[in-house]
């Protein structure tokens, strides 16, 4: 059989490569109908258009040269400006960065070469709670900086006693999240904080899912405790604008309570001969589409809007946790009352309940240690409360009375939470990878 090469010596037609790739696309998660329960934050047609057409309308621009684009200059400061006002940092500065990742990459970096320069740091540990983003053990591996990962309360919220006992004289960062991505609660920030601060260390609140849902829940009258800069010890706050902010993909913010704090994560080069280089985040390059989108949907929705909203997906988060509490068998891990949360059961095997759940059509992520099914909910979820719950009595009760469920994943989480060590799973993962970045089975 003889390749055809990779690369068509004739380029298609615009009709063509577009109909091409919505053929590609059947397979995709039904996220616009509201069954995927993670990954896409969906508040609807109206505001995907304006992200759309914000976003295109910038691709090119580059915000790699604010000096060269005051358009996207504008737009970066208003952004931070608006973030700065409801996370209460009166004197706050950031930056804009390409998604919660980063943003915290960034945070890990600024508080290690703050250590290094301000107190002789050269072997930095940053204490974490066991439940906070995997993005700070990335940060860690790649800034050479050593995890120190503690667990959580039996209520799933890190343990302020383990946590202070955690930190030593080569702590550079202590870090809460608000809330928790796998568990949904809040950790107790004022009090790692008033620790930190008492210890002489720097603190991140990592409010990336929360950030842009907390502070209007607290308006909404949900009792939401101070997560910000209200809260003295905090130093640093990432939040996602593409999450319940309703940006186009690629918008996060990181800000510190100073520049002077946030000089530490600026790089700059004068020695080459391509003329000054001056980066504030990772990327060089940094696309202009992803700045000018989140701009574009603070200005549509407004306060009004992301208040309509939070309302929307807070009732709908309500529901879904009163009927899935209701379902027998099934209960919340901790005491989740925010958007995201996660269910177990002690008497059905939880993966199971997965995949029937998938086989109709519901794609819910499988968590470990303790194995469950999470959800994160957005404003299009709101239509699906009711199918959604009907299933899952439909697929509880049928497992219960031991129905097998169809094939799916359980068999590999089911393998993968027998392993007595995490780390003998990463050989697992890495091969699985290996697969699913290979290209060479491709057309
Ligand atoms: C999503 C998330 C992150 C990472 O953000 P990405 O945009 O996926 O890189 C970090 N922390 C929490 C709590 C999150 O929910």
């Amino acid at each position: 059989m003889s390749k055809s090469p990779r690369l068509a010596s004739q380029g298609l037609s615009h009709q063509d490569v577009l109909a091409r790739m919505r053929a590609m696309r059947t397979e995709d998660a039904r996220w616009q109908e509201g069954r995927t329960w993670s990954l896409v934050y969906n508040a609807g047609e109206d505001i995907r258009r304006v992200a759309a057409e914000a976003y295109t309308e910038f691709m090119s621009e580059n915000g790699l040269s604010p000096l060269a684009f005051p358009s996207l200059r504008r737009f970066e400061a208003e952004v931070l400006a608006i973030a700065a006002e409801l996370f209460h940092g009166p004197t706050a500065a950031g930056t804009m960065t390409s998604g919660g990742t980063e943003s915290i990459l960034m945070a890990v970096k600024t508080a290690r070469d703050f250590a290094r320069a301000e107190r002789g740091i050269s072997e930095p540990e940053l204490v974490l709670p066991a439940s906070v983003h995997p993005a700070f053990q990335k940060a860690a591996h790649y800034f050479g900086v050593k995890p120190i990962n503690v667990p959580v309360g039996p209520d799933f919220r890190a343990d302020v006693a383990a946590m202070r006992a955690a930190v030593g004289p080569r702590t550079v960062l202590v870090v809460g999240s608000a809330p928790s991505y796998p568990h949904g609660v809040m950790d107790p920030i004022s009090e790692l904080a008033a620790m930190a601060q008492e210890k002489g260390v720097l603190f991140h609140v990592d409010a990336c899912l929360g950030g842009f849902l907390l502070p209007f829940a607290k308006r909404l009258g949900h009792g939401i405790p101070d997560f910000d800069f209200t809260v003295p010890g905090v130093t640093s706050l990432s939040a996602d604008l593409h999450k319940y902010g309703y940006a186009a993909k690629g918008a996060s913010i990181v800000l510190y309570r100073t520049p002077e704090l946030r000089r530490h994560q600026f790089f700059t080069y004068a020695g080459w001969s391509g003329g000054i280089y001056a980066s504030p985040s990772m990327a060089g390059t940094r696309p202009g589409g992803a700045i000018a989108a989140a701009w574009a949907i603070l200005k549509y929705l407004g306060e009004e809007g992301y208040l309509r909203l939070a309302r929307t997906v807070l009732d709908t988060s309500k529901a879904l946790r009163e009927g899935i509490s209701a379902v027998p068998g099934l209960k919340l891990l901790g005491k989740p009352s925010l958007s995201i949360f996660a269910f177990t059961s002690d008497t059905l095997d939880i993966y199971a309940l997965g995949d029937a759940m998938e086989a109709r059509g519901w794609k819910l992520d499988r968590q470990m240690m303790p194995p469950a099914l999470h959800l994160m909910v957005t404003p299009a979820h709101a239509a699906v409360v009711e199918p959604f719950l009907a299933d899952l009595r439909a697929c509880a009760a049928s497992l219960a009375s031991g129905e097998p469920a169809p094939d799916g994943s359980a068999a590999m989480y089911g393998m993968l939470g027998a392993l007595p060590d995490p780390k003998d799973a990463e050989g697992f993962i890495l091969q699985f990878m290996d697969g699913l970045y290979d290209v060479s089975e491709q057309e």
